[in-house]
């Protein structure tokens, strides 16, 4: 079902110890809302978080998995040890991964089917990169991504997807798609998933944005008909901006 999502990465930050006082700071500001909340700590964090969240409405969230199911991958987590340590959902295709790690959509498309196997719901990220959107490439290089990784899947599967658009050039920079650049590329987003699937299936897969969002901005892009909510990086790791960008809505 379509849902309102504000989802905090916090990337290779926070240490177990660090990972407790955002956690317990959170809590405390944290509002009863009709937004889902999660959180996204390191791995090593996961446990201790999710324990930590126990009876709240915040969730927590895996950045990443391997799609087998063990075996010899040094220094990889598989799905059912996500499972095992509570977590529910995880990140896939962020662009720090595709970028520094290699991960390509014929990857993210095993990584995608082992966590819905898993029953682990998925947040699929993707977006162009600068060059794309200068040269007017912006909406192939999406579409590209959505189909490649996703549009093996069956229609029952979508439950269990929901999309963040992350434009490269947004993340982490402080340069933030204006609100109708966002709203565009979310309705064609939808469109393309109604053009394979139906508009019945389309409306109902939530579509986050992300890419520098703070408070200042968060009211207005979440304003927009197609945006269902934020993947936040930065401003996820500082509770009292976490805390207002969830309560834009
Ligand atoms: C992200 O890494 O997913 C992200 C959106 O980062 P930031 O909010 O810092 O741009």
């Amino acid at each position: 079902m379509r849902k309102q999502i504000v989802a905090g990465n916090w990337k290779m930050n926070n240490d177990y110890v660090d990972s407790e006082l955002l956690v317990s700071k959170l809590l405390e500001q944290h509002t009863h809302s009709q937004t889902e909340v999660i959180i996204a700590p390191p791995f090593t964090s996961l446990l201790s978080s999710s324990n930590s969240l126990k009876g709240s409405q915040i969730t927590v969230a895996a950045q990443n998995m391997h799609y087998a199911e063990n075996g010899a991958y040094t220094g990889e987590v598989s799905a059912a040890m996500l499972k095992g340590v509570g977590v529910q959902t995880v990140i896939l295709g962020h662009s720090e991964r595709r970028a520094y790690f290699g991960e390509t959509d014929a990857l993210l498309a095993k990584k995608v089917d082992a966590a819905l196997q898993h029953n682990i719901r998925v947040i699929f990220c993707f977006g162009e990169e600068l060059a794309d959107r200068k040269s007017g490439n912006e909406e192939a290089i999406v579409e590209g991504q959505i189909k490649n990784a996703l549009f093996h899947l069956p229609a029952s599967a979508w439950e269990q997807i929901v999309l963040a658009y992350e434009p490269v050039w947004a993340i982490g920079t402080g340069e933030t798609a204006s609100p109708e650049q966002a709203q565009d590329m979310h309705n064609f987003i939808r469109q393309t998933i109604a053009n394979k699937y139906s508009s019945g299936l389309a409306a109902e897969v939530s579509i986050l944005y992300g890419g520098s969002v703070k408070p200042a901005n968060a009211k207005e892009i979440f304003s927009k008909a197609d945006v269902d909510g934020g993947l936040i990086g930065g401003a996820a790791l500082d509770v009292t901006q976490f805390t207002a960008i969830i309560n834009a809505f």
